[in-house]
C-alpha cells in the first residue's frame, strides 16, 4: 500500500478496503461490526429475506437492539419486535431486548468496538463510537441487510475537518457544551459527508464517557463520524470492555484537511441550543427567562453514569420544582445498576426524577414522555426538531445534564455555575 500521507478516516478505510484510499475515493471495506435497532431493523430484515440469502455472514459480528420502543407501546410495534426476535434467534445474532439500553451505548459497553475498528448501525447516531477512534457511521435499513449478507459496504471516502479543542474546561462546563458551540458555530450542514478529526488538550482532559457525548452529535452537522484519538483513557477503556484487539490509528504527518478550526473552551459558557434546530445555540447568559414543564436526562447523548452523577450533585438535597417534572433514562442497565450501587438513582428519585427503562426513553417520542401543547422541554438528547419527543407544538431545548438539572429546581433555565 503506497504510503502517502492519510487522515485516521482514510486510514480506517484504507487498511478495511486494501486499497491506497484517500478522500473522494470509493471503495468496498470489511466491516467489523454492525447494529440495528428496533425502529430500523424491521426493514432490513425484509430487505435481507429478498436478497435470497439464508445465512448472515457473522453472527459474531452482528447485534440488534430493542431500544427506541422499549417496552413495546403498541400492537404494532410488538409485531416487529416478534419478527427482530425471531429473525435473532434464526440467525444466531446478538438480540439485546428490552431494558438492555440504547444501540450507541451497547456498542462500546459490551465491548463490540475497538480502536481502529470500521462499524455500521442503521441508526444515525451510530457516530458515537468515533470517541474510541472508531470509523462509525450510520446507514439506511437496505444498506444494514447488504452488510448482514456480504460483511462488506461501499463508502465514499469522506474529506476530513479537523477540530481542536484547546485550554481547559473552566467549572460547570462540559463535553456537551462543546459540541453544542461546535454546531452553533458551523451550522448543522457545516461537515456535511465529511470526516470530524477531534482533538486537542481539552478532548484529552476529558472522561471517555464524556467524550461520547461529542462523537454523538457529529452527525448533527452533517458529518460521516466524529473520530478521536485512542489515548492511554480510551485504551484502558476499551479493555476494560472488550475482549478484541484494538488497532489503534493516528492520522499521519501532512495528512490533507478540508478544513480546519481551533476552539478555546476557557471562556466558554454553558450552551443552549434553542426550539427547533440543533444550531440554533446561545450561551446560557443570552437565553433571558425561559420556564420549563420537562426536564429529561438520558439518550446516547447524555445517559451515562458520568451524567447522572454530575446531576445528582446538583440535585441532592433538592428538589424538582411544583408544576416541573424531571424524567431520567439511563442509556443502558449496566448503567443503572452502577446508579444504584452508588447512590446516585437514589439521590435523583429523592429529588423528584421519574425513571424509566433504560433505552432511549422519551427522546424520540415513540412511547413514554410526549409533551403536552406549549410545554418547553430541557433534554440532554441531540435533537430539538418540531416534533421530537412526540409533539409538534412542544419546544425542546438542548443542555448538558448540569444544565438539565439546575434548570428543573428552579423551573427555568439556569445557569449550573450558580449550583451549590
Ligand atoms: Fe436516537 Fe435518541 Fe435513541 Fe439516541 S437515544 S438512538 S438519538 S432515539
Amino acid at each position: 500500500m503506497s504510503s502517502s500521507p492519510k487522515t485516521i478516516a482514510e486510514k480506517i478505510l484504507s487498511l478495511h478496503s486494501g486499497k491506497d484510499a484517500k478522500a473522494g475515493d470509493i471503495v468496498i471495506a470489511d466491516l467489523d461490526f454492525l447494529i440495528g435497532q428496533d425502529g430500523t431493523s424491521g426493514v432490513a430484515i425484509d430487505s435481507f429475506n429478498k436478497l435470497g440469502v439464508n445465512k448472515v455472514f457473522d453472527p459474531h459480528k452482528i447485534a440488534i437492539t430493542i431500544d427506541h420502543s422499549s417496552p413495546s407501546p403498541n400492537l404494532g410495534v410488538s409485531a416487529i419486535h416478534q419478527k427482530i426476535r425471531d429473525f435473532a434467534a434464526a440467525q444466531g445474532i446478538k438480540l439485546y431486548d428490552i431494558g438492555c439500553g440504547v444501540c450507541h451505548q451497547i456498542t462500546p459497553e459490551q465491548g463490540h468496538a475497538v480502536p481502529g475498528d470500521l462499524i455500521i448501525g442503521a441508526d444515525s447516531h451510530t457516530c458515537t463510537c468515533g470517541a474510541i477512534n472508531v470509523f462509525s457511521t450510520g446507514i439506511g435499513s437496505t444498506d444494514l441487510a447488504a452488510g448482514w449478507a456480504s460483511g462488506k459496504l461501499w463508502f465514499k471516502v469522506p474529506e476530513t475537518f479537523k477540530v481542536t479543542y484547546k485550554g481547559k474546561l473552566p467549572k460547570g462546563v462540559f463535553s456537551k457544551d462543546l459540541i453544542l458551540r461546535l454546531i452553533g458555530d458551523i451550522t448543522a450542514d457545516g461537515a456535511t459527508y465529511m470526516a470530524l478529526e477531534i482533538g486537542g488538550q481539552a478532548i484529552l482532559d476529558l472522561s471517555v464517557d464524556a467524550r461520547f457525548t461529542i462523537a454523538n452529535m457529529a452527525i448533527e452537522c452533517g458529518a460521516k463520524v466524529g473520530i478521536m484519538p485512542a489515548d492511554k483513557k480510551v485504551m484502558d477503556w476499551v479493555e476494560k470492555h472488550s475482549k478484541r484487539s484494538p488497532k489503534p490509528v493516528e492520522a499521519d504527518p501532512g495528512a490533507i484537511y478540508a478544513k480546519t478550526l481551533e476552539i478555546d473552551v476557557a471562556k466558554l459558557e454553558p450552551q443552549i441550543a434553542k426550539p427547533h434546530q440543533v444550531d440554533n445555540v446561545c450561551p446560557i447568559s443570552q437565553i433571558g427567562d425561559v420556564a420549563i414543564q420537562q426536564g429529561f436526562i438520558g439518550t446516547c447523548t447524555n445517559g451515562r453514569l458520568e451524567d447522572f452523577q454530575i446531576a445528582a450533585k446538583i440535585l441532592k438535597g433538592k428538589k424538582v420544582k411544583d408544576g416541573c417534572r424531571l424524567i431520567i433514562a439511563p442509556a443502558s442497565k449496566e448503567i443503572m445498576l452502577d446508579m444504584i450501587k452508588d447512590g446516585t438513582f437514589q439521590t435523583l428519585v429523592d429529588a423528584g426524577a421519574v425513571p424509566v427503562t433504560p433505552g432511549c426513553g422519551p427522546c424520540v417520542g415513540t412511547h413514554n414522555g410526549v409533551p403536552s401543547d406549549g410545554e418547553n422541554v430541557i433534554s440532554t438528547a441531540n435533537r430539538n426538531f418540531k416534533g421530537r419527543m412526540g409533539n409538534p407544538n412542544a419546544f425542546i431545548y438542548l443542555a448538558s445534564p448540569a444544565t438539565v438539572a439546575a434548570s428543573v429546581i428552579e423551573g427555568k433555565i439556569a445557569d449550573p455555575r450558580d449550583s451549590r
